[in-house]
């Protein structure tokens, strides 16, 4: 770092905020997380951690404990009746090509955590963040902290230091975190459609560290607008519907008792023209959120979070830095949230044309090569060489390296 050592503040710890701040420890920095939890801990159940955001949690040291917990996914499988419209392996991109990971958010969580603190980073807890100006963050209640060289928001999509999100999409879902039970494929995302109007999915997501059991995310697709009508329907009926769609299902909606077992996500849209502004960057969700269709957010998180990272390690001065730092992501966040926005009404909208398009003309023509590769190569976040922008050694340069 030239202008070592910097005092840098992050808003938010979560997956962007920790994974930076173990970043800019390791580099030297002077580091305070913020977060309002007064325990810090994740919201949500589980996600896909694709190739490309397994690559920074190598950097970072996280990689180990989030694989061992983890587990593999090597396919996104999808029916609409009888017919396939999903399929997408990652080993298209060749026989040793990197998969993706499910993961419970807490596992991925407490792994970013213990290596924010091994560091050394400093984190606060039970700070609402309301304000920030000049290098300061200003809290709830009208405290200020001290003057930071830069202060990073890593908010996350609702964050106060960002530009507030497009309207909620109409569709969001319903989420749980159950124990593995059923005749799924250990190894892949699968739904089940009807036309785009209902989904359903199971996500292995591996297990919790210090427990045994294995752990699924199931989701629910449910229009915003509907969810309060959701809750006032007995809970049966609602089974019902998701075992008419889906009888494998049956062992794991046996251990969801009421509605307050699963929790609802709505999701919105929004891309920051820039990520960067007077001593103040943006990092994940705060920068740009969409829809998780394409199961994106957590890496582009990583992504920015290393990209910043070393932004500040190679460049002369803090102006510099910023700039670096936004001309590395720009691309890759434009490209994907143009994707995200183009794909999410053919998996979740009312329009039967969409779904229709999906079924008898994207499905066909997605399993005519090279599209299997795109394909892969899209989900696993690789599109647009994100990697290789923000200075990211790949996998074989590392063990090149002797790292490996
Ligand atoms: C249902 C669902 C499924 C998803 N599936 C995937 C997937 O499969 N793959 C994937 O890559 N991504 C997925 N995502 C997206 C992913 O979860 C996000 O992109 C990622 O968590 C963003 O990380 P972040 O660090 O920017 O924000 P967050 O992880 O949201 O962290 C923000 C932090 O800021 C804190 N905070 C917020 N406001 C304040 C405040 N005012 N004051 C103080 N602290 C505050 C919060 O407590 C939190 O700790 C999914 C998202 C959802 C909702």
């Amino acid at each position: 770092m030239t202008r070592a050592p910097l005092d840098i503040a992050i808003a938010g710890c979560g997956v962007a905020g920790l994974a930076l701040a173990t970043l800019l420890r390791q580099q030297g920095a002077r580091v305070v997380v913020y977060d309002r939890l007064q325990t810090p801990r994740p919201l949500g159940s589980g996600i896909i951690v694709q190739p490309v955001g397994l690559h920074v949690l190598d950097a970072i040291g996280a990689g180990r404990a989030v694989r061992e917990l983890g587990s593999p996914i090597e396919r996104l499988y999808g029916l609409s009746g009888e017919r396939i419209v999903l399929d997408v392996r990652y080993r298209a991109r060749g026989r040793q090509a990197a998969c993706g990971l499910g993961v419970h958010r807490g596992a991925l969580f407490q792994a970013l955590y213990d290596a924010a603190l091994a560091s050394g980073a400093e984190i606060v807890s039970g700070h609402e963040i309301v304000g920030a100006s000049d290098g300061r963050l200003a809290f709830a209640g009208g405290k200020q902290s001290a003057t930071f060289d830069l202060v990073v928001d890593a908010l996350g999509m609702r964050s106060p230091l960002s530009r507030p999100p497009d309207a909620p999409l109409p569709f969001g879902a319903l989420w749980a975190s159950l124990d593995w039970a059923g005749p799924f494929d250990p190894a892949a995302l699968e739904q089940r459609y009807v036309a785009a109007r209902k989904m359903a999915g199971v996500l292995p997501i591996g297990r919790l560290q210090g427990e045994e059991r294995q752990q699924t995310a199931f989701f629910w697709s449910l229009k915003h607008a509907d969810h309060a009508a959701w809750r006032a329907t007995p809970l049966a009926a609602w089974k019902d519907e998701v075992l008419a769609l889906w009888p494998a299902t049956a062992p794991l909606l046996q251990q969801i008792r009421s509605h307050d077992d699963l929790v609802f996500a709505s999701y919105a849209h929004r891309t920051l023209r820039a990520p960067v502004s007077r001593h103040c960057a943006h990092v994940g969700d705060s920068w740009h959120c969409a829809s998780p269709q394409l199961g994106q957010g957590a890496n582009m998180a990583l992504l920015d979070a290393f990209a910043l990272a070393r932004a500040l390690e190679t460049q002369s001065n803090l102006d510099a830095a910023l700039g670096e730092y936004a001309r590395t992501r720009l691309w890759h966040i434009r490209l994907y949230q143009a994707v995200s926005y183009l794909f999410t009404p053919a998996y979740q909208s009312d329009s039967a044309m969409i779904a229709w398009l999906r079924d008898f003309l994207l499905s066909p023509l997605s399993r005519i090569p090279p599209a299997p590769q795109m394909l892969a190569a899209l989900v696993a976040g690789e599109w647009g060489a994100p990697v290789s922008a923000i200075g990211l050694p790949s996998p074989r340069e590392r063990t090149r390296a002797g790292e490996g």
